[in-house]
């Protein structure tokens, strides 16, 4: 049996699955609950010992939001789970919880692993996944293996920076792709929730859809620069943005359509992702297979 674990700010979730990557089962809690993160581990083996029936677990893959060392399997500072300490040694206390090998990684990269194993992006060999919800994020894979970079940090397309005299973004830096069209910044500019604007858009409110364009927009140049580097033969859209796929897709694709730099039959294609909710938990058991 695999065990995979994903691991939100708000909820944590841990499946197990058979060698081939065929669900089991999972279960899911509260992050804040659970009291920090030796809690969340005695979670995360009870469970997934009683998901496994008494059958050996083998090996565990844990997808964590940024920043982390997925070398060391230390969680650097990430801003999302409250009242965790800096630097957690979780690969180290999964090991020691479960018995058998722990792999850690960011959770956008175990996204693009699952979109590519499992999802839309099947049969491919080079594609990016980005993710779009209150942060921007992306996992490549090239030539068929997910690339994290030297520092386990490649693929930071919502700090690529679109224009240095831009808003200042939470990150230091000014006029990144999340400063523009987070959905944290997005409801700070517009004075209400992003899920709000996204909304009234929808129901053919100007100036929400206003907005709405502004910030596909600029994550449109985003792909632009992306596809410049990668040249993925894909580029799939993740997190919260596929609720609104229709309302984005056209301004997504524009920019790199439109660029008389490369012809659009030599670009990627621009598509929603396919795995939902599930994405996290898909991409923790294919990584634990993939480094089983
Ligand atoms: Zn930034």
């Amino acid at each position: 049996m695999i065990a995979g674990i994903d691991l939100g700010g708000t909820q944590v979730r841990v499946a197990v699955a058979a060698g081939d990557g065929r669900m089991i089962g999972t279960a899911k809690a509260r992050t804040p609950e659970l009291g920090g993160p030796a809690g969340m581990v005695a979670w995360a083996r009870e469970n997934a010992e009683r998901l496994a029936a008494g059958a050996r677990i083998e090996a565990v893959g844990i997808g964590v939001p940024g920043p982390s060392d997925p070398r060391s399997g230390v969680l650097v500072n990430p801003p999302n789970l409250v009242g965790w300490p800096p630097g957690v040694p979780l690969r180290a206390m999964l090991e020691e919880a479960f018995g058998a090998p722990v792999h850690l990684e960011n959770d956008a990269n175990l996204a693009a692993l699952a979109e590519f194993k499992r999802g839309a992006g099947r049969g491919l060999h080079n594609l990016a996944y980005v993710t779009w919800s209150t942060g921007i994020g992306a996992g490549l894979i090239l030539d068929g293996r997910l690339y994290s970079g030297a520092h386990g940090s490649a693929g930071e397309v919502g700090h690529m920076v679109l224009d240095p005299g831009g808003p200042e973004c939470f990150c230091g830096q000014r006029g990144c792709t999340e400063a523009y069209a987070s959905g944290n910044s997005i409801a700070r500019g517009a004075g209400r929730p992003a899920r709000e604007v996204f909304a009234a858009a929808q129901a053919g409110d100007p100036e929400a859809a206003a907005i709405v364009e502004h910030a596909a927009r600029m994550v449109g140049l985003a792909l632009l620069n992306l596809a410049n580097l990668v040249d993925p033969e894909m580029i799939i859209l993740g997190g919260g943005i596929t609720e609104s796929w229709s309302l984005v897709e056209g301004w997504l694709s524009e920019p790199l359509l439109s660029s008389p730099f490369v012809t659009p039959n030599r670009r990627p294609r621009i598509v929603r992702a396919e795995l939902g909710a599930d994405v996290g938990l898909v991409g923790a058991v294919e990584w634990a297979i993939e480094n089983r």
